[in-house]
């Protein structure tokens, strides 16, 4: 290593300290931003929340002159403008939201050499007078941001970027990054020929978002129930997006949230321009939004600390998934990609794949994405490793933050139960759907089946093992995996495919994925709600708000949720101890640092001590990780953790609503199971409640009677 290179290093550095008040770079962010210092290009591939702002930002204030950052997404640059400024950083913006005084004065601080860096749309860069104001100025370097917007095959595709490449071609000494998070590698390929950066130098951090844990449930019957469940149990008060399939759907679900007092608000293409303004501003500017949303809305929204992304219904690929939970923890933070699907989604996403008048290939794709989104449902592994896979990236070991990491889904042998699904349907004349076909395996003679007179089938009233919902549950595996098909017709009628009669005829097994209950445990998945909803938490929040309302801009630009919560969990007594916090750069030091010492000087609260091993479960839950982070956490089983819990429930330390989220209905009906059951063991319990409930619920049920 040369003492050239460093000291760039060493550079570069201290400007990430001093400026951003961070301590580290991140994943390849050393190497480009020495790359970029040392004039040459780079093409950088990171997912969202990975960093890559910094990557020019860094080098922009090394080198001399301004850099020059692209950017499609207009509604953002101010905020993103305001956040340099927090910093001290002369920054500024040029695109069509300004009106022409403001454009001149823009100009102006460029050709007297006044800004860091100025971002610009590329429409805007491609105008004659703008290249001429270009060609007298010193450039540090060209940031082209969301680069996959030049090619032709994503569906974010942009054609002034294609004009990008003149870059090049006017200046060819400045060093130019390309910098996106989605690109495949025919995307890659394209931005390089079509940018001219065969030249650069590639970083690929993959696509993997480690923050985010996934997890899809089943739709119980009752998505509203379950949504209000998890984003009181796990996101009271923080901002997240819930997705639904359709308009009315998206305006229902926003106005019945609102009715329990959660402040949401609906966004979709059948709104006023107005009314869809103001509530995406809304969302961006004030805290603990939730925007309920077709998927008309995401594109440009780089809000950093949105905590959820809800669907209610299945997106229609795996590229789709990915790309709307993404939206999720741009922050680094902890986030959930919680979905909810059923057996209704999986029918009329195939309704509408099969009849619509795209050509046949067109539809072959589409129902290849269908099912690769569907196996991602049924998985029983981890799904980050599926996930990754599809985009041809790999993960060695399981996640160990999804769902099936963290509770593995059991499996059951299905095929008794398949060929009974099956053969009903065979028997029915392949005429009739699901409900029906479940009426049937239940022997429900009602006036319909007795009209058919399939009461009289053998299969009539052979079910009875399973309840509806099982059913309906094993209906939709057979159909996700292609065992049956549904119908063109629009009333939903299934019919067995080929590769059912191995099944059918017993040559072959199948093993399906046990149907779960959505963990009825109480569960809080970031870490750092483990000081989130302090009371210091909360009042280093409001005076965020305050300082974030005096200027005009959003919180974040202050201070991201993450400093915040380090600031509550270390609680720092003086500016050399605020100074170490990741986010509080010199600027920020001086300007609000005096004023959240005296806030936490205000309002600092003991923290409690740890004691004996259940004790410090019982801590944990307080500070709100689920059972299972405990486990983990502590390295002891579910059912121990369980097992402490139960025990301060008995003694009157917890409240049973402290540990499991239950509604009223679902506690019934342990208690009644318990009262009918001749002593108070769990596994009879267990087994008559058809294995809905864990083991550990039921042991803490127990304890609180
Ligand atoms: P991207 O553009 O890749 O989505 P950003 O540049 O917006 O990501 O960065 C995401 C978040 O991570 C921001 O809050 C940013 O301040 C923070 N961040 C970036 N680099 C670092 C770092 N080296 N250390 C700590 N935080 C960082
Ligand atoms: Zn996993």
């Amino acid at each position: 290593m040369t003492d050239a290179t460093l000291s760039t290093q060493d550079n570069a550095r201290q400007v990430l300290q001093s400026v951003f008040g961070y301590s580290d770079f991140r994943n390849h962010q050393a190497e480009i931003v020495e790359q970029l210092i040392d004039g040459g290009d780079a093409l950088v591939l990171m997912p969202t929340g990975g960093g890559k702002s910094l990557c020019f930002q860094i080098p922009a204030l090394i080198r001399s002159g301004t850099a020059i950052v692209i950017s499609p997404l207009i509604a953002l640059m101010q905020d993103q403008v305001d956040a340099l400024q927090q910093n001290g950083i002369r920054a500024a913006c040029l695109n069509s939201a300004l009106d022409g005084m403001a454009v001149r004065e823009v100009e102006q601080q460029l050709t007297r050499g006044e800004l860091d860096l100025l971002y610009i749309a590329p429409e805007r860069l491609m105008m004659p007078r703008m290249q001429r104001l270009l060609s007298q100025v010193h450039i540090a370097l060209f940031a082209i941001d969301e680069a996959h917007c030049v090619s032709q095959w994503g569906h974010d595709f942009r054609p002034e970027y294609i004009q990008l490449s003149i870059l090049h071609q006017y200046f060819p000494d400045v060093p130019r990054i390309a910098l996106t998070a989605t690109a495949d590698e025919r995307t890659q390929q394209e931005i390089i020929q079509r940018l001219g950066l065969e030249q650069a130098r590639v970083f690929n951090n993959g696509f993997d978002r480690p923050n985010i844990r996934y997890r899809i449930a089943e739709n119980n019957g009752n998505a509203r129930e379950q949504l209000l469940r998890f984003i009181r149990n796990e996101h009271d008060g923080e901002a997240g997006i819930v997705y639904c399939l359709s308009r009315k759907r998206v305006d229902d679900t926003a106005k019945w949230l609102s009715d329990k007092g959660l402040r949401a608000l609906p966004y979709h293409a059948g709104l006023s321009n107005e009314t869809r303004q103001q509530n995406q501003s809304r969302f961006l500017r004030e805290d603990g939004i939730i925007i309920v949303a077709t998927i008309a809305f995401g594109m440009g929204i780089d809000k950093p600390d949105v905590r959820f992304v809800a669907h209610l219904n299945l997106p229609k690929s795996i590229e789709a998934y990915y790309q709307e939970t993404g939206r999720a923890g741009r922050d680094g933070l902890p986030s959930d990609a919680w979905m909810l699907y059923g057996l209704q989604d999986v029918i009329t996403l195939r309704q509408m794949q099969e009849s619509s008048d795209a050509d046949d290939s067109y539809k072959r794709i589409e129902r290849h994405k269908l099912d690769a989104m569907l196996g991602l449902c049924e998985q029983e592994s981890c799904r980050r490793q599926a996930l990754l896979h599809y985009f041809g990236d790999r993960l060695d070991k399981p996640c160990g933050n999804c769902d099936n990491c963290l509770s593995p889904p059991e499996t059951w042998d299905a095929t008794v139960a398949a060929q009974k699904a099956l053969s009903c349907a065979y028997r029915a004349g392949q005429r009739f759907g699901v409900n029906y076909l479940v009426d049937v395996l239940q022997g429900k003679a009602n006036s319909r089946i007795q009209q058919f007179g399939h009461d009289k089938l053998t299969v009539f009233g052979i079910g009875k093992e399973l309840n509806t919902s099982q059913w309906r549950g094993l209906f939709r595996q057979l159909i996700a995996r292609r065992l049956l098909s549904v119908d063109l017709d629009g009333h939903g009628s299934v019919q067995l495919s080929q590769s059912a009669r191995p099944i059918l005829r017993g040559e072959q097994t199948l093993t399906l994925r046990k149907l779960a209950k959505v963990s009825a445990g109480k569960t809080r998945s970031s870490n750092f709600a483990n000081t989130a909803h302090s009371q210091l938490w909360e009042a280093l929040r409001a005076h965020r708000k305050q300082l974030a309302d005096e200027q005009g801009v959003p919180a974040y630009v202050i201070f991201h949720d993450a400093t915040l919560a380090e600031m509550a969990e270390r609680q720092p007594q003086n500016r050399e101890q605020l100074a170490l916090i990741s986010g509080i750069g010199e600027r920020k030091l001086d300007a609000y640092g005096d004023s959240f010492l005296e806030v936490i000087h205000e309002n600092i609260g003991s923290q409690p001590q740890s004691g004996d091993s259940n004790a410090e479960t019982v801590l944990l839950l307080c500070q709100g990780m689920t059972p299972l982070e405990i486990a983990h956490r502590r390295e002891l089983t579910v059912a121990t953790v369980y097992r402490h819990l139960a025990k301060a429930i008995r003694e009157g330390e917890l409240e049973l609503a402290d540990v499991v989220a239950l509604d009223e209905a679902e506690l019934q009906e342990i208690r009644f199971a318990f009262e009918h059951s001749e002593d108070k063991r769990l596994k009879p319990i267990y087994e008559a409640l058809g294995g809905e409930y864990d083991y550990g619920i039921l042991e803490c049920v127990r304890a609180a009677s």
